[in-house]
């Protein structure tokens, strides 16, 4: 069950003076992708959608809502099982060309590697 009020106004963190975060709101994953080299998530919060980059922690706090929709408890970030196999994939191309979405094939890494004749790292 998600546990969000999809009414709830979205704060900014920096009117935030509520306590940090404590708690984790566990049915409501951040889905991790790469955007030019980065791991990044964009926030659930309905109206936020803030990109944020993600820690290997695993947990996520939007700095622009407070994770105010999800009572500004931590969010579990989503991984990729293979995000290993994806960083070594696109670290061999310039940071602008490292991108991959959720759903994205490592073989659709591996075509585009060929296409522009990018060394193979695995
Ligand atoms: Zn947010």
């Amino acid at each position: 069950m998600v546990m969000m009020n999809p009414n709830a106004p979205v704060e900014s963190a920096r009117d935030w003076s509520g306590p940090p975060p404590s708690g984790l709101e566990e049915t409501v994953p951040v889905l991790a992708y790469v955007n030019h080299g980065r791991w990044v998530g964009d926030c659930p919060a309905p109206g936020c959608n803030a990109a944020q980059m993600l820690h290997e922690s695993g947990i996520y706090f939007c700095t622009e809502c407070g994770n105010a929709a999800f009572s500004h408890k931590w969010l579990r970030v989503a991984w990729p099982s293979d995000a290993k196999e994806i960083a070594l994939l696109l670290c061999n191309r310039q940071a602008q060309n490292q991108n991959w979405m959720p759903g994205e094939p490592l073989t659709e890494l591996v075509k585009e590697n060929m296409m522009h004749s990018i060394p193979p790292v695995l």
